[in-house]
């Protein structure tokens, strides 16, 4: 395919999936425009905005964030002086050896693909402030900080609608701003369906629960401070009734994550408390060494969030695009459970692929169909999985609440499959590992880890080692048991 003249865009949010197209677009030639509704980012840097920068747009803002292999690998190879300034502000890259357990440390030797499973790890705020400013230099790009982008502009009387503009509003006053093309990167809150749908076009929504609560409060090392040692306990890990992450973030700032099921009522309301939160934490041996006496004061509340979704909608179905000259990304077209850490790197992606497909072709038909068939190759497989994952990690919670699951014999073996040979081997076996990583980091699907024969030989060879020769990879429980747990907390159990 050709290269095609590039034209006007305009780009609904600043967020981290249009801040993405911008950068995307300009450098195949394009003028953008990027309306953003929350206000500037106030003067200074990454600790003046954490504190001080008003982003209602983005109420997730304030909890734990990674960018995953995929996305720093996207920056690395295409996007490397926005990498450096990541890094030049603070901005992590934590490698694979930085995710290795204990057991797997001691005779780790660097293979090449390695170096393909390190990732970025620092605040939101960090990240996106970078971002803006990276994006916000570059010569043909603007960006509209408290403007608001308010309905579409189309031709009259085209089927499907073919999108012309946008109509922007900002300190009382409305107006209209031509485009060649309109990219809708508003986020989980799009009104894209609903405007598509006043013009006669419905979208098809998958929408499934998350099925958790997300805490996440924030702290700074007091005085020279460093992290603590890796002991045998993960900084990260599952237990049927919550989940927890220790986050290693930029400028000695790091942030804790509790994810509880939404069914534990008692347990996700009581933790919305700080002083429930600490207890929680110094209750999980993997995150206690994280609030020694001393060694981190907190810098935030505890942020909540709840009402979390896995969505995917459909704008081109049967052959049919639902507009023409606009494209959905980011949230607004998918989003999903935040645990998989896996928005940004697909908001980043279809960025990327987006301002690919309109530089190789001018036909807005065509384009639509190439965005949707490129969406469905590269995010659909972890957006299969990941609802498949959501509801079996739903009934646990369930069982593990009630206490009365009697789980049927193809749950006991998939239970089985999993403890007692993929857990074992992902401790116990390097490649095992690094398959599951790949996976994990969105480098390829996650199902092809557990298919490929090499891998299932290996796991096999942990089931039949039996359940007490790999206790010693284990380790000792991560957490107390949920009763446990709620009593330590003076919590009712049921
Ligand atoms: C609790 C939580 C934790 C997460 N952790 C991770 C993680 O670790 N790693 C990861 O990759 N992802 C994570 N995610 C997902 C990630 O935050 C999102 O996928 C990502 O922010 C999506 O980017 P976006 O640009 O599509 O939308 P957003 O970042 O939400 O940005 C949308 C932007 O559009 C603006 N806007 C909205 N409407 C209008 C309008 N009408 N006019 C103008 N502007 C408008 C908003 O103000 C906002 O700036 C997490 C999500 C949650 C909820």
């Amino acid at each position: 395919m050709q290269q095609v003249k590039p034209g006007n865009a305009v780009i609904m949010g600043a967020g981290i999936a249009g801040l993405a197209t911008a950068m995307a677009l300009a450098r195949h030639g394009w003028r953008v425009r990027v309306i953003e509704r929350d206000p500037q980012i106030p003067e200074g840097g990454a600790d003046t905005a954490f504190c001080k920068w008003r982003r209602r747009g983005v109420p997730q803002m304030r909890h734990s964030h990674v960018f995953l292999a995929r996305l720093t690998n996207l920056l690395r190879d295409h996007y490397p002086a926005l990498l450096e300034d990541m890094l030049g502000a603070g901005c992590r890259i934590l490698d694979f050896r930085d995710s290795l357990p204990e057991s797997l440390l001691l005779n780790y030797v660097p293979e090449p693909g390695d170096a393909d499973l390190s990732f970025i790890s620092s605040r939101r705020v960090t990240l996106e402030i970078v971002m803006r400013r990276h994006v916000g230099a570059i010569a043909n790009v603007e960006i509209l900080a408290g403007h608001k982008i308010r309905g579409l502009m189309t031709e009259q009387d085209s089927t499907p609608p073919r999108v012309k503009g946008v109509e922007i509003e900002a300190d009382g006053q409305r107006w209209k701003m031509p485009a060649d093309i309109v990219i809708d990167a508003s986020g989980r809150g799009s009104h894209a369906p609903s405007w598509l749908h006043s013009m006669g076009v419905r979208i098809e929504e998958e929408s499934s629960p998350a099925g958790i609560v997300y805490f996440t409060r924030h702290y700074r090392f007091r005085g020279g401070n460093q992290e603590p040692q890796r002991g045998k306990y993960p900084a990260a890990g599952e237990l049927d009734y919550l989940k927890y992450g220790v986050f290693r973030a930029d400028n000695g700032w790091f942030s804790l994550t509790l994810a509880v099921p939404e069914i534990e009522e008692g347990l996700r309301k009581a933790a919305c408390d700080a002083e429930v939160f600490e207890n929680i934490c110094r209750l999980l041996p993997g995150v206690a060494p994280w609030r020694a006496t001393g060694l981190a004061e907190p810098m935030s509340d505890v942020s909540v969030m709840g009402g979390l979704r896995n969505i995917w909608r459909h704008f081109y179905t049967d052959g049919h695009p639902a507009a023409l000259n606009f494209f959905v990304i980011g949230d607004a077209a998918t989003s999903s459970n935040p645990l998989y850490g896996r928005g940004c790197a697909a908001g980043f992606l279809q960025a990327h692929l987006m301002a690919g497909i309109c530089a190789r072709s001018g036909n807005p038909f065509e384009r639509a169909l190439l965005f949707d068939t490129a969406m469905k190759r590269e995010l659909r497989p972890y957006f299969d999985v990941m609802v498949k994952q959501d509801e079996a990690a739903r009934r646990r919670a369930i069982a593990s609440r009630e206490g009365t699951h009697r789980p049927d014999l193809r749950a006991r073996m998939t239970k089985f499959f999993f403890e007692d040979g993929v857990r074992p081997a992902a401790r116990g076996d390097i490649k095992v590992m690094r398959a599951l990583m790949r996976g994990f980091h969105m480098l390829e699907d996650p199902r092809i880890a557990l298919q490929d024969p090499e891998i299932l030989l290996r796991v096999s060879r942990f089931m039949l080692r039996g359940h007490t020769r790999n206790a010693g990879l284990l380790g000792p429980a991560i957490g107390p048991k949920r009763e446990e747990m709620l009593k330590q907390l003076s919590l009712p159990v049921r």
